[in-house]
């Protein structure tokens, strides 16, 4: 009987430990609102996302870019 419960509490140490090496994806993946770059219009994630005089920018090249020809 002794060794029954060795082994459940063994089982859910190793359970446990394999659920916490698991990389699990952020549960607000899918609901993170999207910004429209303004120089090629490319939709990114607003964590991406550059911003830059409060326009938006989905890299430095487009930064680059987009502050170069606007202005
Ligand atoms: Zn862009």
């Amino acid at each position: 009987m002794r060794a029954l419960i060795v082994l459940i509490v063994i089982g859910w140490v190793v359970w446990v430990l394999f659920k916490r090496a698991k990389p699990k994806s952020p549960p607000n993946s899918s609901v993170e609102n999207l910004l429209e770059c303004v120089h090629c219009k490319t939709y990114i994630s607003s964590k991406e996302a550059i911003l830059s005089q409060g326009r938006v920018f989905c890299s430095q090249h487009c930064l680059e870019k987009g502050q170069s020809c606007s202005s």
